[in-house]
């Protein structure tokens, strides 16, 4: 078995932010460690582009900041926190009673504590980077995880022709021992479906009825910062405040942007199936809904861009995953969307699968580096993460109405005492 020379040799299935730090951990305590990704590495330009299936911009928190913080990798945090931007509060924009555009900007902490806009792929290359130079790691990609067995500690994988016109080609499939696997593979985890068959996990998944679609804000030209086209409170060439994340709410449907270092936005419109279907039928509709929807966002985007990127950038669906055991014995455990795939209105999943990495080692630095030990840790790991996972994941639900209705209506509340006073 793989444990008999004494050191550890362990899987990582997936390369995504979470599988990637999970690694570097993994590295830093002497263990084997092999990543195996089923698509192609993220820093070659022939792999599909992240934004196919993932949003580009995510809000960087504490969380996920404290979890790279203990990687135990020189210089990686700063090279992460490099290429970040500081979102001190949440800015409102709406319409007042003339019809005028209003913008509202409301602080997160009255310390002037923020939080960051990171580009996810650059932030996961970063890791890569970081990976690719260690001596006792091995990236794998093209190689999908096709079946495991935990008991006897095998895994199979297909390798995928790295050319994905390459239909015809015969896939070879491997076998693979290992000590312990870490599923890092996201929400449709194929770790979670195999682990299963081992161990009594209950398991809980919904879509809730809202898709999205990713939009992007391009940056001010100097002409442009004069115009109507960028906001009161842009600058620095973007088009509207680049130290804000920003909310269009409408009941039950809401926009919203996040800066990203090349000056543009990120922006993600959140709306029911059925708004998106009629506006799939009606394109034409696209821009008078934005204009009565999110009053000005149509602007910023302009509108023969926004009808392009409505109609090329696909529509996704949002799914909520809870479970439990997150492991098996001392061979697997799933972290990351793996474990809690969370609606995205807490800005708290990616951080919160990077802090799965830092709790779980610890854990295991707790415990006799055995197979008995290990499995001692696993179970204490998930006594101790699968409670945080759940409420984290019932938190990001109940800030939905907080970030398409609750922002809205303390603001009415405010006006109102306002006015009243
Ligand atoms: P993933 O990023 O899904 O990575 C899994 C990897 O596993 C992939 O690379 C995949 O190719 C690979 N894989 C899958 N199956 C296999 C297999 N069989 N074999 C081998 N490899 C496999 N989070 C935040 O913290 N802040 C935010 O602001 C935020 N905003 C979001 C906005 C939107 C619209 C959405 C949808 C999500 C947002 N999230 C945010 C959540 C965040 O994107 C996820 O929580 C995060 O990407 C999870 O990382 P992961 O590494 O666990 O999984």
């Amino acid at each position: 078995m793989a444990e008999a020379g004494n050191k550890t040799k362990c899987l990582i299935i997936g390369a995504g932010p979470v599988g990637a730090l999970a690694a570097l951990y993994a590295a830093k305590r002497g263990w084997d460690v092999e990543v195996y990704e089923l698509r192609g590495d993220l820093r070659d330009a022939s792999t599909t582009p992240l934004n196919f299936t993932k949003s580009i911009n995510l809000a960087l928190s504490e969380r996920g900041i404290n979890a790279m913080r203990h990687s135990g990798s020189d210089g990686l945090l700063e090279a992460v926190l490099s290429e970040t931007i500081p979102m001190y509060g949440r800015m409102i924009h709406g319409e007042d009673s003339k019809g005028d555009l209003t913008e509202e900007s409301q602080l997160y902490d009255v310390h002037g504590r923020f939080q960051r806009a990171v580009d996810r792929g650059e932030l996961n290359k970063t890791m890569l980077d970081y990976l690719e130079d260690l001596p006792n790691v091995e990236l794998r990609f093209h190689h999908k995880l096709t079946g495991a067995d935990f008991r006897k500690r095998k895994a199979w994988f297909e390798i995928q022709p790295s050319d994905s016109r390459d239909h015809q080609r015969r896939l070879q499939e491997i076998e693979v021992d290992f000590d312990i696997m870490l599923g890092c593979d996201g929400a449709h985890s194929a770790v979670r479906y195999h682990m299963m068959k081992f161990v009594r996990m209950n398991y809980e998944q919904s879509y809730i009825d809202t898709l999205w679609c990713e939009f992007t804000i391009p940056p001010a030209s100097s002409e442009e910062e004069s115009t109507v086209s960028t906001t009161s409170s842009a600058k620095d060439g973007f088009r509207t405040s680049p130290n804000h994340l920003h909310i269009w709410p409408s009941s039950d449907k809401m926009f919203i942007g996040i800066p990203s270092t090349d000056k543009t936005f990120t922006c993600t419109f959140f709306a029911p199936s059925s708004t998106f279907a009629s506006l799939e039928q009606h394109p034409e509709d696209l821009e008078q809904f934005f204009q009565q929807q999110f009053p000005g966002a149509a602007d910023l985007i302009g509108p023969a861009e926004l009808q392009k990127q409505f109609e090329q950038n696909p529509h996704l669906p949002l799914i909520s995953i809870k479970c439990s055991p997150h492991h098996y014995s001392s061979s697997g455990v799933i972290l990351g969307d793996a474990a809690h795939a969370m609606v995205p209105f807490y800005g708290q999943g990616m951080n919160a699968g990077l802090e799965d990495v830092r709790v779980l080692f610890e854990h295991l630095d707790a415990h006799p580096a055995t197979a008995a030990g290990r499995a001692t840790a696993l179970e204490t790991y998930t006594t101790e993460r699968v409670p945080d996972a759940h409420t984290v994941n019932d938190l990001a639900y109940a800030n939905y109405w907080e970030m398409h209705a609750g922002v809205r209506s303390r603001l009415y509340l405010f006006r109102k005492t306002v006015e009243e006073f």
